[in-house]
């Protein structure tokens, strides 16, 4: 499969409705994030392994999240979980010149790799650190996405998003999770169910 095959499919499936998202999708070039055996595959709608053992996400449950994330322009953006770098892409995209995206990721070899590909990227920070403490110093966040899956809600995160924030976040066992958007209403979280998928576990306190 190619990009537009893959937009062609999510157009007719009606998954992707969020224009932006869409925008951020065809800018951003899927192929520079993955390892080079798996170049041909970059426009499948599936993981691919990257380094570590980690993957990077498959296309339609990023567009999901981050349709779910509602990024706006200028927003302070936080993610757990760089892996390749290609969800902060995206996110850079959507927060435009005015805003600010962090990415930490766990792995220091994951880190670097991350780092390297979103060189191009210049509103985008990776740091290489535990994201499940959040990054106290570069918050609060108007949104964060949490790209593995905890046991729960680290507070920590809940601390650090901000009155009206969206914390979207995989939260369950290890086998299947299910997808948690919560907004913070009055320092309480409104959670909202997205269904199952299954990802890589949060390492730290907060495992799944
Ligand atoms: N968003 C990535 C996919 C990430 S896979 C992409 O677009 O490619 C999940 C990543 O979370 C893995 O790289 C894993 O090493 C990282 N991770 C797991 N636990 C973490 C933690 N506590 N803090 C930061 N990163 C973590």
């Amino acid at each position: 499969m190619n990009k537009s095959d893959l937009i062609k499919q999510w157009t007719k499936l009606k998954i992707i409705t969020d224009k932006n998202v869409l925008n951020a999708f065809k800018k951003v070039k899927r192929e520079d994030f993955v390892v080079k055996e798996y170049l041909k595959e970059a426009y499948e709608d599936v993981p691919l392994p990257i380094l570590q053992l980690q993957t990077i996400s498959q296309p339609t449950t990023v567009v999901i999240m981050l349709q779910a994330l509602e990024v706006k322009k200028g927003m302070n953006v936080l993610e757990i979980g760089a892996g390749s770098g290609y969800n902060a892409a995206l996110l850079s995209v959507l927060v435009g010149k005015s805003g600010k995206v962090y990415t930490t990721e766990i792995i220091p070899e994951l880190a670097d790799f991350a780092q390297d590909n979103l060189k191009d990227f210049r509103n985008v920070e990776v740091h290489q650190c535990n994201g499940s403490h959040g990054l106290p110093a570069y918050g609060p966040f108007d949104r964060i996405i949490c790209t593995a899956a905890a046991k729960k809600i680290p507070k920590p995160l809940i601390d650090q998003l901000k009155e009206g924030g969206i914390i979207v976040i995989p939260v369950g066992p290890k086998y299947g999770q299910k997808m948690v958007k919560a907004k913070k209403v009055k320092g309480k979280l409104k959670k909202q169910d997205l269904g199952t998928f299954m990802f890589v576990p949060l390492v730290g306190e907060f495992e799944g």
